[in-house]
């Protein structure tokens, strides 16, 4: 719930699970740049207890959550004398999720471990600023379906997805023809699969635009993550897979476009920065002010656009063939795609490898048409398995 204060603002309680990550940190300079209009509620972590520790004695949040068990004692021990209590695990994370002083869950954690959360977050009625696209890529279909039985909004964090949602603003009743997803190519534009043989993580890991998180660092070195975004704007945009388009825009300032069906084109543009978007989605619907630098037409001069490579980049295709696939095949992509991108970090597989296994995987998990919640998460366990087979078994 949001609190009216006396001077008429009203003060938002946000959970932010994945705190101390890319986004779960830029959330929090928007809170400490706005205390007067937003409150650090819950704050989580996977192991990273210092910076969780660091944060909660900063921010005095009502609770923090690691997801390790080991690290449960050290977090308690440092915030034993502050207000803060201190739980770990899913089940207390979901548990908690339930407060009614709730008023956003910002889920920012990475990967298939923000699907619980995010649907416990829902059925306790809470609105979501969702960074964890994963959640849409696995279970597009369940999470939407019931966030619009229990009248929650899913607010998108992705800079991409977040450009729809602002060109959509006030063009409710008008059908989309086609949306634009901007990439920008990442490090690897223009390169063939003989160059992409020989780069290290070294190389994966120096994005030309952003600075994020290592996973979605590599996946958009690979395009995949434009293929999970391509599924997850299915999602959060109700679209037809034939509606939506991918184009590498190499200055990532225009964030994405919509096409309506006169053929009038809307697009979001800015300098690529997510604290953007993450306070778009925190402070909707008001825009608030801020200081964050300002683009300058000038020194942008040009603007371009081209096709995407997808003889190159094959995962684009495989993130097409899994969304028309339908069914758990999103669910096999993305459990393949963290498990190769986890092992090329430790250098175990090279940068090709990755898109060779998960075709591997789609086309030896078993298919269901219309999986539960339990058949998303053995297929994510079953995936997993077979995905780190593939790593250690070299002859394919
Ligand atoms: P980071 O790797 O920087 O941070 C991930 C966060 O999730 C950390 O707080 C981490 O905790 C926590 N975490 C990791 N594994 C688990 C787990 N198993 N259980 C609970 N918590 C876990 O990721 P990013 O911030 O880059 O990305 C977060 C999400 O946002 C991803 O889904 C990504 O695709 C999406 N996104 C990110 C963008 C960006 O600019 N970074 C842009 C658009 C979307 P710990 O620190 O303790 O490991």
């Amino acid at each position: 719930m949001g609190i009216n204060l006396d001077n008429g603002v009203e003060l938002r309680n946000i959970a932010i699970l994945g705190s101390t990550g890319s986004i779960g940190t830029q959330a929090l300079e928007v809170i400490r740049q706005n205390p007067e209009r937003f409150k650090a509620f819950i704050l989580t972590a996977n192991g990273n207890a210092s910076l969780l520790i660091k944060q909660a004695l900063e921010f005095n949040p009502k609770y923090v959550v690691i997801a390790q068990e080991s690290k449960l004692e050290e977090v308690r021990s440092a915030l034993k004398n502050s207000n803060t209590e201190v739980f770990f695990g899913t089940d207390e994370l979901c548990s908690i999720l339930e407060r009614p002083e709730i008023a956003l869950v910002l889920t920012a954690m990475v990967g298939f471990a923000g699907l619980i959360p995010t649907l416990a977050a829902i059925k306790a009625g809470k609105n979501i600023a969702l960074a964890n696209k994963e959640t849409l890529v696995v279970a597009g279909e369940l999470v939407t379906s019931l966030a619009k039985h229990h009248g929650v909004k899913i607010l998108p964090v992705d800079s991409e997805h977040s450009a729809i949602f602002q060109c959509l603003a006030g063009e409710e009743h008008n059908p989309i023809e086609k949306i634009y997803l901007t990439a920008s190519g990442g490090p690897f534009r223009g390169k063939d699969r003989k160059f992409l043989a020989t780069i290290s993580r070294k190389d994966a890991l120096k994005h030309p635009n952003w600075v994020m998180g290592e996973k979605i660092t590599i996946v958009s070195a690979s395009l995949m993550n434009k293929g999970l975004e391509v599924i997850e704007a299915k999602w959060l945009f109700d679209l037809n897979p034939s509606q939506i388009d991918v184009i590498v825009h190499p200055q990532s300032i225009v964030h994405s476009l919509v096409q309506f069906t006169d053929g009038s084109i809307k697009a979001q543009l800015g300098l690529p920065d997510m604290k953007l978007p993450i306070q778009y989605a925190m402070a909707y619907p008001k825009r608030m002010a801020n200081d964050f630098p300002r683009f300058n037409f000038m020194d942008f001069p040009n603007l371009s656009f081209e096709e995407a490579d997808k003889k190159t980049f094959r995962n684009l295709d495989i993130a097409f063939f899994a969304l028309n696939t339908g069914g758990n095949m999103p669910c096999v992509i993305n459990a393949a795609n963290e498990i190769v991108v986890a092992e090329f970090l430790k250098e175990q597989i090279t940068f090709l490898r990755m898109s060779e296994i998960i075709e591997k995987c789609m086309s030896e998990i078993e298919f269901i048409s219309k999986p539960s919640l339990e058949d998303y998460i053995e297929t994510d366990r079953i995936t997993r398995i077979l995905a780190n087979q593939f790593v250690t078994n070299s002859k394919f």
